[in-house]
């Protein structure tokens, strides 16, 4: 199986479809989407629907969960607090279905999917260095976990006693290691690089891949600034962070 392991599109419609574009000649046999679809963007309705239409094995993020008043706004900050109550308003009765159906975990024979963190997934905890890394390798059963929240891409490696940390590059598995890779995001990327970041995961051949994926941010810049969100939104997309 070869796999798109996709995040934090965050209602980003052009990174979306750049992304989705390249994919199309991937050789993709299954999509895995870790959350936070919806949130800071201007596209919401349209990203749920191209997200459903990839038949994606997902989970929520604290963005799809917050929309439909599963977790608490007052862990938002401001900005992100009104973009919040704006994709409220902009989503139809059957995205908020959607939304609420999603889980927090998703666990197969061969990986598992969460937004944040492992363990204790429902506190949207951010995955940020290898001391952080060994709660969740405790908490995680399969060779493999996929997750994102962060914004950052990167590979948790577990080796016997000891976490490695690897930056986003193209690696093979190894027998007897386990891995925590965040796939990045697509549509707020937050490492510097504004372009849209995921990962192929290819069973058989036993890789990762990180891909980068340019897209026409100007227009979702527009998109942000014409629905009245806050123009820091829309700034950040330009710089990556
Ligand atoms: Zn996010």
């Amino acid at each position: 199986m070869r796999y798109a392991v996709l995040s934090d599109v965050h209602s980003n419609l052009e990174a979306f479809l750049a992304c989705l574009d390249f994919l199309k000649n991937a050789k993709i046999d299954k999509y895995l989407f870790l959350g936070d679809i919806v949130g800071y963007g201007a596209d919401p309705k349209e990203c749920i629907s191209l997200l459903r239409a990839l038949n994606a094995s997902c989970v929520a993020g604290n963005h799809d969960w917050v929309a439909v008043g599963l977790t608490d706004i007052d862990y938002f900050n401001n900005d992100a607090k009104r973009s919040v109550l704006w994709t409220r308003e902009n989503i139809s009765e059957a995205d908020r279905l959607f939304l609420s159906g999603l889980e927090l975990v998703k666990e197969t024979k061969d990986y598992c999917l969460v937004h944040g963190t492992l363990n204790h997934p429902e506190e949207f905890d951010y995955m940020v260095d290898a001391r952080r890394a060994v709660k969740d390798f405790y908490a995680l059963k399969t060779k493999v976990c996929f997750l994102g929240h962060s914004h950052r891409p990167g590979i948790y490696i577990e080796d016997k006693d000891r976490i490695l940390y690897q930056e986003p590059v193209t690696l093979a598995l190894e027998e007897g290691r386990r891995y925590i890779v965040n796939a990045g995001s697509v549509g707020q990327p937050r490492d510097q690089d504004p372009r849209a970041c995921f990962c192929i995961y290819d069973e058989e051949a036993s890789s990762f891949k990180f891909q980068r994926v340019s897209y026409d941010v100007a227009s979702a810049q527009k998109k942000i600034i014409e629905a009245g969100l806050p123009g820091s939104l829309a700034c950040r997309l330009a710089v990556g962070r």
